[in-house]
Order: C-alpha cells, then structure tokens, then sequence
C-alpha cells in the first residue's frame, strides 16, 4: 500500500468518555506522528505507541514500557485510547462472538466474528465490521436499510470494533504474550462503506499497517452496492479486496432490489470493477467477489443465472450465492435449495467459481454493505438489545 496515497483523516473521538483529551485510536501513523511532534516528542515515538494500541492492546500509557515516564504523564494528561463502549456481547459455543457497541451519541451498532469450522485456536476468525449506524440506500432486502440512515461511524468507531474483538482473546494472556486473533475483515456490516469513504479507507489502513493489525490485503475486503466514483478512488488509495453487491443481472430488477442502480446503472458498475481490477496498480486482486442473495421467484430463475453469466462475461469474478434470510415483513423468501443448486450450475458450466454461503444456526449472513442475512428486524434487535441491557442493569442496583 502507498502510504502516500491514503487520505488526510483526523479522527472524531469515538465516545462522550474522552474527557476532552485526544482519543489515539483510529489515527494514521502520519496523524500519530504529528500528535507527538505537536507534544515536542520524536515522530518514531509513534509506532511505538501503534505497536502497544493494536497489537498488545494496551491502553494505559504507563504500561507503554519503552517510553520514558516524562512521555508517559505526557501522554496521560493529553491523550487517551478509547473504544466504543460494549453495551452487550454474546460469544456462542461454536466460536461466533456478537457485539453491540453504544457509539457517540447513544447509536447501537454491532460487530459479528464467525470462525472458521475447525476449530483452531489461531484458525481463520473472520470479522464483519460496520461502517455507518444504519443505511441510506434502502435496498429492498435488506433490514438494515429499513432503519434508514444515523450517521457516519469515525475512523476511531470503526477501528475499535476490530479491537475490542481483538481485545476479547486477550483479557487474561500476560502483555508479553499477546496477539492478534482476528485474521480476516470484510466491511459488510451495517452501511455502505463507500458512503463514509475517508474514516473507512483510514481504518483499513490500520488494518493493514504492519505497525498496526498487519493484516494481508487479500484478507480485507470492502463490500459495496456500487458508489461508482468513489470505486475509482479505491483503485487509487488502498489495495483491498473488493465485493460488489449486485442481487440482480440486469438493470431493471437492480433498480427494485438496489436503487443506487438508478444513480449507477450496471454498465458503469462492471466498468469500475473492471478497472479495479485491471487499472494499472498490479498489486490489486485478480479478481472482485460478487455477492448475489437468492430471493426466491425474483432473481433466481435459469434466465436470470444465465443473463449474469453475460454480465460478468469480461470481469475476473467469484460468485457467492446467498441464501435469503427473511427478516419481519420482508417482502421476499428465500430461495430453495434445488433452485440455488440450479442457478450454481449453469454459472459452474460458464466457467465461474460460485460458491453457496452456508448458514450457521443464528450466525450473521453478511451479503453486501450490510449484514442481510441476519433473521431478526434490525431495529426489534436493537430495541430488544437495549431492553436486556436496562433489565441487566436493573438486576444489578
Ligand atoms: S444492502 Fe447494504 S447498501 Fe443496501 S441498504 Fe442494506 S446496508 Fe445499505
């Protein structure tokens, strides 16, 4: 990644708990560095205080043992590192971890890791993060998008929800002994990624800075519903991998389904995939993932898995078929397995690799900028969410 290329950000702070001090999650090596330059300290103080924030998960500056205890008080008195603050979290028997965040402002976002099946301590542990609270693009299928549009999350938002997973294996294990656990992120939670372009290009930045996650590009992966421009500029600021929430092969079904497609009809849409794909930058992926929800009677016929076999003709693409999970008066059902089969094969014969996302028991089914898979109304879940937290808080007066 061209460091050079990556958008100026300075983070919001993430919670109303700053206490007026400069909150160092989510800032860029170059904006730490300039906070500590600010302070009258050396720039290279700054991967050191990067190193012990993302992969030590270390807050407390006094615990930072390679800076010396003038910077330490320094840092108390100016800075601090805060998360956004877990108002609940459930961690299931097969590895899946939920959390609930109460981000500024009181808005409730959440955060799902799915590990891989098996089972490994250091195995594959995929996070879906969110980049807005809600969503303004109201794609038909999607609860998420029934919730209309909060805000934007800040860089700080975004990055602490791979913390705090991060976080969650490290509780008991000694500083020294400490690391990461999360490998893989795709920002597929709630929002369109593209819509918050600036705080989500820094944090994927984070995520890839060796000083920081050290994650492999291969391993992130933003997932949009088409914001065209701003896929252009992608191409030029971070090598990430890229899905593309498509539902639909033709512009007339896409416009139900996804009505961005109105403002970005397909053609411009497989033309920017393409030059992401092919644009002169060599380290991109080789190909872009397109994510597909199978809504039954809607867009899964032969006709329909045949018109996508022509759409994507000349783009290098993996398909992921989606089961639909219906969600409270969600006017779709999700398609049956045969006809999910079906609709595979004729792509399998075309010559793409198609892939049929598996369900796990309650898990989140993230299909594009969104988590859509999940079964409960987004905002019953959230109301339900701050219910059981008052009545935990309750319990404990
Ligand atoms: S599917 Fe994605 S882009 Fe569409 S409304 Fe849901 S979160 Fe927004």
């Amino acid at each position: 990644m061209n460091a050079q290329k990556i958008p100026v950000f300075t983070p919001n702070s993430t919670t109303d708990d700053t206490q007026g001090k400069t909150n160092l999650l989510g800032m860029s090596k170059r904006e730490l560095a300039a906070f500590f330059e600010q302070l009258g300290e050396k720039a290279f103080r700054a991967t050191q205080v990067m190193k012990w924030i993302y992969q030590f998960g270390v807050t407390d500056f006094y615990q930072m043992t390679n800076l010396s205890k003038k910077l330490q008080e320094k840092l108390a008195n100016a800075a601090c590192v805060v998360p956004p603050v877990v108002k609940f979290k459930q961690f299931s028997e097969d590895g899946t971890r939920k959390w609930v965040f109460e981000v500024a402002g009181g808005s409730l976002v959440e955060t799902v890791l799915i590990p891989a099946e098996d089972g490994k301590q250091f195995g594959r542990k995929t996070l879906c993060i969110s980049s807005q609270v809600g969503c303004a693009l109201d794609c038909s299928f999607c609860s998420t998008g029934k919730q209309g549009f909060e805000r934007d999350l800040s860089a700080s938002e975004i990055i602490g929800q791979l913390w705090v997973a991060n976080q969650s294996y490290m509780e008991d294990v000694p500083v020294n002994e400490r690391q990461n656990h999360v490998t893989n992120v795709v920002m597929m939670g709630m929002g369109e990624p593209l819509l918050n372009y600036e705080p989500v290009v820094a944090s994927m930045s984070l995520m890839l800075d060796d000083n920081a996650f050290g994650l492999s590009k291969r391993r992130v992966t933003l997932s949009t519903s088409g914001i065209v421009p701003k896929m252009y500029d992608l191409a030029k600021d971070i090598d990430v991998a890229l899905a593309i929430s498509l539902h639909a092969p033709n512009d007339k079904l896409r416009d139900e389904l996804v009505p961005i497609n109105k403002k970005y009809p397909l053609a411009e849409l497989i033309q920017a995939a393409k030059h992401y794909v092919y644009d002169e930058n060599p380290r991109h992926k080789k190909h872009v993932t397109i994510e597909y929800v199978m809504l039954a009677g809607v867009n899964d016929t032969d006709t329909h898995a045949h018109e996508l076999v022509a759409l994507l003709q000349d783009l290098p693409s993996k398909i992921n078929l989606i089961p639909f999970n219906p969600f409270p008066h969600a006017p779709y059902a999700r398609s049956s397995n045969n006809r999910i089969h079906a609709f595979a094969a004729i792509l399998n014969q075309a010559g793409f690799v198609c892939t049929i996302r598996q369900t796990r028991g309650d898990d989140i089914d993230a299909a594009c900028g969104q988590l859509v898979g999940q079964v409960a109304d987004r905002t019953r879940r959230s109301a339900k969410w701050q219910e059981s937290v008052a009545k935990r808080q309750n319990a404990q007066l």
